[in-house]
């Protein structure tokens, strides 16, 4: 039995190019693409806006539906990555026989003790990928769009990036065999820019924000220049998008396919937030989760808060703004998936909060304090905003709680400018001198 079903629906004069409708095994169960607003189909293929609405589009699927026990079984039998979720994902069956970094089932980390430091009784823990390949979340969502680059013939990788994501397409478009040309704005962390370069391929830094980033590669995309290039979170968007599904297939089979009753999710652009409600309702759908309320909390830094601003004023729309701030990575001042993620937090009960600089390095303190997990400020941020969401008695302390560290603290060192305890001479009564055992 399947859900879902496709139309043919022509989409562009390009369509003798593009794998057919109906469910084309070039990337599994996906069969279309369709408009988060008005919700017309069209052929999978690397376009990104509806051309009816403009609307944003997002991969629809014929799901392997009325065998729940039996997909359990499929998905536990399968590689330890994101791939034993192949069956859910835009990627041909043998994905995992292809040259990808493989991504994905990162620690779900149950965190007791920054638990009894925050109160929360109801069981708390980190996902924390900071364990993916190139250290964040990133590689999960760049795995995807590689198949999607694949299966469409780009030979050249590209993104706009607020760091982790130029490492990420870098080192997967080595690994994958791909050229790659990815663009950052230039002020960003030496972490992000050495781990960005290292791998080889061109790294671009523009004089300007993530925006002014984001909207150069737009303007790119219409170009001969980036003829044959697959941006990742652009012409890509959609499969991309659907990395981000899988951070909710995993929480819920390492919980023992069980819902968290809450989750803090970061928010950049808000992709990530919203593909990992969409990846909750399917588990739903598909009989593999029992079905009860789940709530969504999104976590933005004060010094780019747009989201969190619309959501406390009771707006639907999210007014631009000119991020600063040390969450480098979560600063995109005009969030694409804004008004989704909205949405998303009112339906779900959850909220959007902001916490400060201050904060952030109080929180990756924390945490690195309580559980031996250095978060990059990112991380910082979703412990500051669990913090703050519970003083303020809006998450429930008594409930399951699951908060996403996405990146690495080895990336932003300089957001916790820190030393040892004391630099002594290499002899036991400097050491006693100094005061510091016990
Ligand atoms: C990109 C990123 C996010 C979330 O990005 P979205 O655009 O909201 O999907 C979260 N944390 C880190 C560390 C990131 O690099």
């Amino acid at each position: 039995m399947a859900v879902q079903v496709t139309e043919s629906t022509p989409s562009s004069p390009k369509d003798s190019d593009r794998p057919r409708p109906g469910g084309t095994p070039i990337l599994g169960p996906a069969v279309a693409l369709s408009c988060r607003e008005c919700g017309q189909r069209f052929d999978l293929g690397p376009i990104f806006a509806c051309q009816e609405c403009f609307g944003p589009l997002e991969v629809a699927y014929e799901l392997p539906a009325g065998d729940p026990e039996g997909l359990k079984k499929r998905i536990a039998a399968g590689p330890d990555n994101i791939w034993r979720y192949a069956p859910l994902l835009p990627v041909p069956a043998d994905v995992a026989d292809k040259p990808n970094l493989n991504p994905g089932f990162t620690k779900l980390v149950k965190a007791d003790r920054l638990a009894a430091e925050l109160g929360v009784t109801g069981g708390l823990y980190v996902k924390d990928d900071s364990g993916n390949p190139t250290h964040s979340f990133k590689d999960r969502v760049v795995a995807i769009a590689v198949e999607a680059a694949r299966a469409f013939g780009f030979t050249t990788l590209s993104c706009s990036s607020t760091g982790n994501l130029a490492g990420a397409v870098g080192a997967a478009a080595r690994r994958a065999g791909f050229k790659s040309c990815v663009f950052i704005p230039h002020d960003l962390e030496a972490g992000k820019v050495v781990m960005a370069a290292v791998y080889g391929g061109d790294l671009v830094g523009i004089e300007g924000n993530y925006d002014d980033v984001n909207r150069f590669c737009s303007e790119l995309i219409g170009d001969p220049l980036g003829e044959g290039w697959g941006f990742v979170n652009v012409n890509l968007r959609p499969y991309y998008g659907e990395g981000s599904k899988t951070l909710a297939y995993e929480i819920c089979e390492q919980l023992g396919w069980r819902l968290p009753d809450q989750l803090v999710i970061p928010i950049a652009s808000g992709s990530q937030l919203t593909k990992i409600d969409k990846g909750l309702k399917e588990l739903i759908a598909l009989g593999l989760v029992e079905d009860r309320p789940y709530k969504i909390f999104g976590a933005q830094a004060e010094g780019c808060s747009p989201v969190s601003a619309a959501f406390k004023a009771g707006h639907d729309v999210v007014r631009p703004q000119k991020p600063n701030t040390i969450a480098k990575s979560l600063a995109i001042g005009n969030p694409a998936d804004g008004p989704y993620v909205l949405d998303i937090a009112r339906r779900t009960g959850g909220a959007v909060e902001d916490v400060d600089d201050e904060q952030i390095v109080d929180a990756i303190r924390l945490l690195a304090r309580t559980e031996g997990i250095f978060a990059e400020t990112a991380g910082g941020v979703t412990v500051g905003v669990t913090r703050k969401l519970i003083e303020d008695g809006v998450l429930d302390p008594s409930l399951t709680t699951v908060v996403l560290n996405t990146g690495d603290g080895l990336k932003t060192l300089d957001a916790v400018a820190s030393g040892p305890t004391a630099t002594i001479r290499p002899d036991l009564d400097a050491f006693r001198t100094a005061g510091l055992a016990g």
